[in-house]
């Protein structure tokens, strides 16, 4: 067995991680390719974009206006930036703009103990492109950091897997077990090609060991009282749901008001859902989390954290109030998110309809979530249709060959990242491995603190050079391993 705390780096001209990030644009290594190959990539202006239409006819979320092209200007890139890939690796186009490539191994049954890396490349909208320092799609490099939407969510994590892959190529280094790079077009809409190509692996008998997507990072002050790192492995993922509410009356002049017309009624519905949060409790992975932090808290958490088992009630009442994020990990949240009545100033509503955006905590699933909301709506009158809706995914194991691995991994390239489980908020492609993998993980390689993770999505999204530099040596340490 090979030993996983060698330096995978070793031999390459990868610079260290205490190097200043200016220096990398001077080296011919992977780092400088690297952040060329994103600057690129990045200009590529893949836009997923997603709308909720309650007027189309059947599905009611649509795509619109993503450009064709401009993802087949990325894909058409790739074989350019990676020749030794394309060259070495097998790639086939799944549902029309991801990809999946494959990596033979070269042990005597390779396929048997395949690993999935993920990555997407679609991007969401840069809505304010004027409020940023430097051009949302220009990928500018001051030497420091490398600009653009995408660059952390999620194309810099797609060129650190192409780059590893690349430089390990080119050492002449093979991979003992099949490796499969499945790139995502469509993540942050509907993800049905990550769907897809679940289902062409599944099909193919790929059981994989394991799937590694987007999801956590190494964050910095993410924790109070945490000073170091945080390296946050996503473990499982809420369940996302939407959910329409209608209600309905004749309508007619607004001169002569029914009393509890549609807009009333479905406004007593939301004020109900507001005043009755579904009720808490803290995961078991938050429980394991908090236990990891304990010793690196001062004093008083500290004693805290240790002894969670003991003071569980109270730390669950207690992150139902210190903040919006720590609710949120206890409990199924609702967001109610579009809101639409009558469509005069003189009308009544005939029909008045609001969206729930509904996260449902890990061990519930969408139909006991809508039972529960229709016990705290209380109306019958009130309908509600269920737009869309997933299950939260099962859990993958905190402990075990895989977990220990990613932990050795992340360790050599951070060391001073206190690594932990913990249950993500959000939704990746990731969920739609869980059918045929037990031991699915989300975490992407890159030192974010909370400055970049507030530009995902946002305004002034850039890499910094060093941690991209980070990334592709994490990848390359995994490689290595699987
Ligand atoms: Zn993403």
């Amino acid at each position: 067995m090979r030993n996983p705390l060698q330096n995978a780096a070793a031999g390459t001209t990868l610079k260290s991680p205490g190097d200043t990030p200016g220096s990398a644009g001077d080296a011919p290594g992977s780092t400088g390719r690297a952040a060329a190959s994103l600057a690129e990539l990045v200009t590529y202006r893949t836009v997923s974009r997603r709308t909720v239409s309650f007027r189309a006819e059947g599905s009611s979320r649509a795509e619109a206006g993503v450009e064709t092209d401009q993802f087949e200007a990325f894909i058409a890139a790739l074989p350019r930036l990676y020749p030794a890939v394309h060259a070495g690796l097998e790639l086939e186009r799944v549902n029309g703009h991801a990809l999946l490539y494959r990596w033979p191994g070269t042990a005597p049954a390779a396929g048997q103990r395949a690993s999935v890396l993920m990555a997407h490349y679609d991007v969401v909208p840069a809505a304010d492109p004027g409020e940023w320092t430097q051009a949302p799609f220009s990928g500018h490099n001051d030497g420091t950091f490398l600009w653009g939407r995408g660059t952390l969510d999620d194309k810099g994590q797609l060129v650190a897997i192409l780059e590893a892959a690349e430089s390990l190529l080119r050492s002449g280094y093979a991979p003992a077990h099949d490796l499969y790079f499945s790139f995502g077009n469509n993540e942050e809409t509907a993800g049905h090609s990550a769907a897809a190509a679940a289902d062409l692996l599944a099909g193919r008998g790929v059981t994989p060991w394991l799937v590694l997507d987007e999801g956590g990072a190494v964050a910095g002050g993410a924790f109070p009282g945490v000073s170091r790192p945080a390296a946050v492995v996503g473990v499982a993922e809420k369940g996302i749901l939407d959910v329409e509410l209608l209600t309905r009356d004749p309508g007619g002049h607004a001169s002569t008001p029914p009393r509890m017309g549609a807009t009333a009624r479905l406004a007593r519905a939301l004020t109900r859902i507001e005043r009755s949060p579904f009720p808490q409790s803290l995961p078991e992975v938050t429980a394991e989390m908090l236990r990891r932090f304990g010793p690196h808290t001062p004093p008083p958490l500290r004693a805290v954290f240790a002894n969670v088992g003991l003071l569980r009630a109270p730390i669950t009442w207690l992150f139902g109030r210190l903040g919006n994020e720590t609710n949120a990990m206890t409990r199924t949240t609702v967001a109610i998110t579009t809101l639409e009545g009558s469509s005069a100033a003189n009308v009544l509503a005939a029909t008045a309809k609001a969206n729930a955006n509904i996260r449902v905590a890990v061990g519930e699933t969408v139909e006991g979530t809508v039972a529960q909301l229709r016990k705290i709506i209380r109306d019958p009158k009130v309908e509600l249709r269920v737009v869309e809706g997933n299950d939260p995914s099962p859990v993958s194991p905190s402990s075990g060959a895989q977990w220990e691995l990613l932990a050795d991994c992340i360790g050599q390239v951070f060391p001073e990242a206190i690594i932990t489980p913990y249950i993500m908020m959000g939704g990746t492609d990731s969920r739609r491995f869980t059918g045929i993998c037990g031991t699915v993980y989300r975490f992407a390689p890159f030192f974010m603190d909370a400055r970049a993770r507030g530009s995902i999505h946002a305004v002034d999204e850039k890499i910094s050079l060093e941690t991209l530099d980070q990334g592709v040596r994490f990848y390359e340490t995994l490689m290595r391993e699987l």
